[in-house]
């Protein structure tokens, strides 16, 4: 185990990686402060999720703004997705939402041997990320 930071495994070939690993991955980033996110509610019931922080696979800045439509289910495209929760909003014990959301890592291009030119290593995870707001209920 080596705890020097590292930032950006430039090596790292462009993979297609399951996302669920790069899940656990991503909540143990999210514990340690590297990977941050936030929800918050749109009008006409849109979601608009905001992740940044280090791609659980090879460390690079990613930074994601995704909309969600509503109605527009998520299907679990990725197999090994089983045991992670599905996208959408979620209520937790203590009462908040949070919502989850399907990311795919976005770092820049020439960051990985074989990356297609939106950039990126391949790997997609889930994470579930906090509403700033509370809109109406
Ligand atoms: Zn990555
Ligand atoms: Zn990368």
């Amino acid at each position: 185990m080596s705890d020097t930071p590292s930032i950006g495994s430039f090596a790292l070939p462009h993979a297609e990686s399951p996302e669920a690993s790069w899940s656990h991955k991503a909540l143990d980033l999210v514990k340690e402060g590297l990977l941050h996110g936030q929800a918050r509610h749109a009008p006409h019931r849109v979601v608009v999720t905001h992740v940044w922080g280090h791609c659980p696979r090879c460390k690079h800045r990613i930074d994601v703004l995704q909309t969600h439509q509503p109605g527009t289910a998520v299907r679990d495209a990725v197999e090994g997705g089983r045991g992670v929760p599905r996208s959408g909003v979620s209520g937790r014990p203590d009462g908040t939402e949070v919502f989850t959301v399907a990311v795919a890592c976005s770092c820049p291009p020439n960051g990985h041997p074989g990356a297609p030119p939106k950039g990126g290593c391949g790997a997609s995870f889930r994470v579930q990320v906090p509403f700033m707001n509370q809109e109406g209920s």
